[in-house]
């Protein structure tokens, strides 16, 4: 058994043969173990990332790194060696931090990457069975589903309606068909129809294929096309500071030079007037803004992943925080996807279904009285077509009772057993020709079945779409009589108004010389069997979820392929109608009937949407997006990645979502919560809150100490803290005080403010006000006392000192002030970040050396301080920490 061959040109059967698999039942566990020591797992070998020594070079690559690197060289072309020093070390370390940032996150992002390893179903002695895609071996038989990603190189054995979207190994758009066919000659990738190829998505249809090649030896594994993880930390945000970074780096540089040129005016040495400009251009640089930034995502998106929510593109992180509108799948997300049939009608009359889950234990009863085993020939051939048209399957794990597959269908193979039907028997008796399989866009499925004098279609489906199709309906003797579509509507409506997911149930007899079924066979001269309605219940999390999400000013909107009935139940039992009772929801149908503007308004406007398919799911986002909303949409299927892909943030389900969704995604749940999307905004609005909390903490930083040197030169006055001192601030405040802003917890009241606006500026009057005043305050306190100690007989150096730990203990204080943009770091629990405390420990013990270690006094010409000192310091800080604590109340007060 060779791995590489050209079994394009072999039949299926040869290949089956050649690879000694068996096209039936699959391989035997043995046969598995054995190839698997051969050839070992599917996995490709992992093209090599950037490599780590790139990555710390890549930190020095930021505008406001060079002028750092500029200045060192001045200052060494000056011989000024310790600054010189000083400021490569600011440098390194910021580079260091930076790196350990960067590779955490990349490390993280990958590590979450690998949590999602796919699945894929394959058939193994005798049964279909779920296995992670590392798991194939040569010969295991796979089947393949559209959403699927083919997971291994295949020989095509049988297929119905099959299309497999190739881009990704041909960069051809269009899906190809995939067929069992002969090829006779030697052909190109793009041109083998019989074969399914690794890494490529199906997007119609189903097949099976026999396993030809794995992991490297496949044709993706050869030409090594992984995805580049190019750009993973890029986020408008950062790309939004980077540009900011670039304009404050000609600020500086042009105040920078004015104070050179201010010096020079007023006579003073070059060596002088060089150092002030280096020390402006250092102090008013903020070197932690970049690694802060990368380190707040990092934080956010491993915060979210402890919530279940996996972002796979870091932008939506920062997106979250500014949606408008969630846009939710019903089943699964908003509701348990637990389903269990409590009614079914047929022979127009009710019967109930006794059990709860998918025990296969209940009795049937009719007006109040149990049917015994004489069930009749309509409640039989029921459950029957729902057990025949069936892909999933129900067994006893551990002692509890499972199902595989979709839960609609496990709901109807309990139904069955309940009726005392064994599903091996049935397939014996009734083995199964040909499937049109279940696609949202169709909301039906049908198989064929082979029967004594004809064949037999079994159909299930959407209530509207099956309903329509039937001539006559099978009643309790077996004899078909005339259809009574009002009476079947009247039940639906009256199970659906409890909420129930209600499928119609119908059947055809087909010549007995036909082996396959077509969809023009699904849609006339159909019976009609029966109806079985099953419950579903909102998740009790989703209810609180959707109401935290309307006290946030997030619209919810329940966009699904069930009936409108139902929706609007369900939608009732949630409160996504609580603002607005009397409105009514909108079937796909109807939403196809209006123009655009029409369709924008009813968008913004309603709540329930049912009946929608995939098209009409992508033209809602794109009238929510013209009304100016931000739009998360779920999806799970092949079918809504256009719809996923132009949300502002596309979330795909983890558990039923399928490869292509969750491809196209922005972020998955693993949990397919709608909860979990609640918590995941909650998130996004912490991070970029922690951020903004940064930016007004950091910027007063720089601002005074870039103004305490412009003041100086531009008036000539001496300076009141060296530039070396400057350094020493910056690189060891923003380590220790800065970024322990980064792990603050989410604000009270998160949830209760509206979404922010994407469009706005990054921050608001307010918070620019408040830097401003902030600075200057600290600027004229600095002035005031350097202007007090040196005419009250204080040394310049011990003045020079009193100045540096007014700086920083006034941000000190000021970080405090900081935790919470709008209430006081008491309500939030003042020991509660204990990253902070620990940081202001270290800050506090490093003023002490800086202030009273003789080496540190030598390197930083300070001088130990008095009590009087430390008194002046805390008192001036503290009134800086009331003053804003007092800003804050009055701008709460106002509002
Ligand atoms: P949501 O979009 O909220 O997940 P949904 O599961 O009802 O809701 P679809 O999966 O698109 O949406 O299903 C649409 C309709 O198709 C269902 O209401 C049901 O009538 C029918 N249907 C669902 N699953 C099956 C199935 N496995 N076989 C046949 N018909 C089905």
């Amino acid at each position: 058994m060779e791995q590489v061959r050209q079994w394009h040109l072999l039949t299926s059967g040869e290949v089956v043969n050649l690879l000694n698999a068996d096209s039936k039942n699959g391989l035997s566990r043995q046969e598995v173990l054995k190839r698997r020591l051969k050839f070992g797992e599917n996995k490709l070998t992992p093209k090599k990332g950037e490599s780590r020594f790139l990555i710390f070079l890549k930190q020095f690559h930021q505008p406001l790194v060079y002028i750092l690197l500029f200045a060192a060289l001045g200052v060494g072309f000056l011989e000024e060696w310790v600054e010189m020093s000083v400021i490569i070390s600011v440098v390194l370390i910021n580079a260091i931090i930076g790196f350990i940032q960067e590779v955490k996150a990349l490390k993280a992002i990958q590590a979450l990457a690998k949590e999602l390893t796919a699945n894929t179903t394959v058939i193994r002695e005798g049964k279909k069975t779920s296995i992670k895609v590392k798991d194939i071996v040569i010969g295991d038989i796979v089947v393949l589903h559209s959403g699927d990603r083919v997971p291994a190189d295949l020989r095509i054995i049988t297929s119905k309606e099959l299309k497999i979207d190739e881009s990704a190994l041909t960069g051809e758009s269009l899906s190809t068909d995939k067929k069992n066919i002969a090829l006779e000659e030697e052909t190109i990738i793009n041109d083998r129809k019989n074969s399914a190829f690794a890494s490529t998505l199906v997007t119609y249809g189903y097949g099976l294929g026999v396993v030809t090649n794995i992991g490297d030896k496949t044709e993706i594994g050869q030409i090594n096309h992984l995805i580049a993880s190019a750009d993973i930390l890029a986020t408008p945000l950062t790309k939004k500071i980077a540009h900011f970074s670039k304009i404050l780096l000609w600020i500086i540089l042009s105040l920078a030079a004015l104070t050179i040129t201010a010096g020079l005016l007023r006579g003073q040495p070059l060596e002088n007037v060089l150092l002030e400009g280096v020390a402006l251009a250092v102090g008013a640089i903020p070197e932690g803004l970049p690694a802060v930034v990368t380190i707040t995502l990092a934080i956010g998106v491993s915060r979210m992943a402890q919530k279940k929510a996996i972002i796979r593109k870091l932008p939506a992180v920062e997106t979250l925080g500014s949606t408008t509108v969630i846009c939710s799948d019903k089943t699964g997300t908003l509701t348990q996807n637990e389903m269990t049939v409590q009614k079914i009608y047929t022979n127009n009359e009710d019967i109930d279904v006794e059990g709860t889950g998918y025990v296969p234990n209940g009795r049937f009863s009719c007006k109040g009285q149990y049917i015994t085993n004489d069930y009749s020939v309509a409640l039989t051939e029921t459950l029957k077509a729902g057990l025949l048209c069936n892909n999933a399957s129900l067994f006893k794990k551990e002692g509890y009772w499972c199902i595989e597959g979709d839960p609609t269908e496990g709901a109807l193979i309990t139904s069955a057993t309940k009726g005392g039907f064994i599903i091996d028997e049935m397939n014996t008796f009734f083995p199964r020709l040909d499937e049109i399989p279940f696609e949202s866009e169709h909301q039906y499925m049908a198989t064929l079945h082979k029967g004594n004098a004809t064949n037999i279609m079994y159909l299930k489906g959407a209530v509207e779409k099956i309903v329509s199709a039937c001539v006559n309906v099978l009643d309790n003797n077996g004899n078909t009589t005339t259809i009574y579509y009002e009476q079947i509507i009247k039940a639906v409506e009256r199970y659906a108004s409890d909420g129930l997911r209600v499928l119609a149930f119908a059947k055809k007899e087909i010549a007995k010389n036909r082996t396959s079924i077509t969809h023009a066979d699904t849609t006339e001269q159909l019976t009609f069997l029966g109806l079985q309605a099953m419950i579903d219940p909102p998740r009790a999390e989703a209810v609180h979820a959707v109401n935290i999400c309307h006290q946030a000013g997030i619209d919810v909107k329940m966009i699904t392929g069930d009936h409108i009935v139902t929706a609007t139940a369900i939608a009732d039992k949630l409160g996504l109608r609580k603002h607005n009772p009397k409105e009514t929801g909108i079937t796909g149908k109807e939403l196809d009937l209006l123009n655009i503007h029409q369709l924008r308004e009813i968008a913004k406007k309603k709540s329930v949407f049912a009946r929608v398919s995939p098209h009409q799911k992508l033209n809602l986002v794109q009238a929510l997006q013209d009304e100016g909303h931000i739009v998360a949409m779920t999806g799970d299927g092949v079918n809504d990645a256009p719809a996923l892909r132009q949300a502002n943030i596309g979330i795909a389900m983890g558990i039923v979502g399928t490869e292509v969704a969750k491809e196209t995604a922005d972020m998955i749940l693993t949990d397919d919560n709608f909860a979990t999307i609640k918590s995941a905004t909650e998130e996004g609005r912490n991070v970029f809150d922690n951020l903004l909390k940064f930016i007004t903490w950091t910027i007063p930083t720089n601002l005074t100490e870039g103004m305490v040197i412009l003041v100086a030169s531009l008036l000539g006055l001496t300076l009141p803290i060296t530039p070396l001192q400057i350094l020493w601030i910056n690189m060891s405040t923003a380590i220790f005080l800065g970024a322990t802003l980064a792990v603050e917890k989410s604000e009270i009241g998160l949830m209760k403010r509206p979404p922010r606006d994407p469009k706005k500026p990054l921050l608001t009057a307010a918070m620019f006000a408040r830097i401003l005043w902030v600075s200057t305050y600290l600027v004229a306190a600095i002035y005031l006392v350097f202007y007090y100690e040196t005419t009250h007989g204080m040394g310049i150096n011990v003045s020079r000192t009193i100045c540096v730990n007014l700086i920083v203990f006034g941000e000190l204080f000021y970080l405090f002030n900081s935790r919470s943009l709008h209430h006081s770091p008491f309500k939030l629990g003042f020991f509660s970040n204990k990253w902070l405390i620990g940081g202001v420990m270290i800050m506090i013990s490093l003023q002490l050396l800086l202030t009273y270690a003789p080496f540190m006094n030598t390197l930083f010409g300070t001088t130990p301080i008095d009590s009087k000192a430390w008194g002046l310091i805390i008192g001036i800080s503290t009134i800086l920490f009331l003053l804003v604590e007092l800003e804050k109340f009055i701008r709460n007060k106002l509002k």
